[in-house]
């Protein structure tokens, strides 16, 4: 039977059963929850996984890489959003496109660059069959940020670098928040950066694992 049939481990309860989970966990924004409970999270990983696709946990999607674990999209995007829905997204990593759907789901235009070409292609090619028509995406090296299109109202990445890349600082607009994994395997914390008309504030807000943020594009 082909994975777009909604049936058994993909059906809408299985859906609704992890949209309940994440309630429990914290996530509070009924936005976030609403979406989350809408995008088929197994159009997203390969066939054999998406039985797997509900539950909240990261999944691999090859080259190393994996889907984010649907807790992290939707506490990501629950504070990208706080205090008002961004009009434009960087989103560093785009990998499965998981992340990348829940965001355009939610804001205007999104942005999206990867690093490894094959993931990219996948990712547009799965996004635009389900519909997406408001994600840009570049093959680049995310630490360079993507300026022709910025400056950016939010800035979201799912790789975890050892610092904040200036280059993404710089490109947040004023008022703009960047929410990002920072530090090594095993030490990570999720730090969120609000730019100001002065100043960048920094919240660090929990532990969280993600795959390094890698040099280069390849
Ligand atoms: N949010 C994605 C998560 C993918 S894992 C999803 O839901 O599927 C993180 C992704 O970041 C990987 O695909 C990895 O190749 C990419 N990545 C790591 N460092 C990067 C960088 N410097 N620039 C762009 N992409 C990067």
């Amino acid at each position: 039977m082909s994975q777009h049939q909604g049936i058994g481990m993909t059906s809408q309860r299985t859906r609704d059963r992890l949209v309940s989970q994440l309630q429990e966990l914290g996530i509070q924004d009924q936005r976030v929850l609403d979406v989350m409970r809408k995008v088929p999270r197994h159009l997203f990983v390969a066939e054999a996984l998406a039985s797997r696709a509900y539950e909240n946990t990261a999944l691999p999607i090859g080259l190393g890489q994996t889907i984010s674990q649907p807790y992290i999209v939707a506490r990501m995007t629950e504070l990208l959003i706080e205090g008002g829905v961004p009009e434009n997204v960087l989103e560093v990593g785009t990998g499965s496109g998981y992340q990348s759907s829940i965001l355009a789901s939610l804001i205007p235009r999104v942005f999206s660059v990867e690093r490894i070409k094959p993931l990219q292609e996948k990712a547009k090619k799965v996004l635009a069959d389900v519909g997406f028509r408001n994600i840009s995406f570049k093959h680049s090296d995310g630490g360079w940020g993507w300026k022709a299109c910025g400056p950016y109202q939010g800035i979201l990445a799912a790789a975890a670098p050892a610092e904040i890349p200036q280059n993404l600082l710089e490109q947040l607009a004023i008022g703009a928040k960047l929410v990002i994994p920072i530090g090594e395997e095993g030490k990570q914390m999720l730090q969120r950066v609000t730019r100001t008309e002065s100043a960048y504030e920094v919240e660090v807000l929990e532990p969280v694992s993600f795959v390094p943020f890698l040099k280069g594009r390849v």
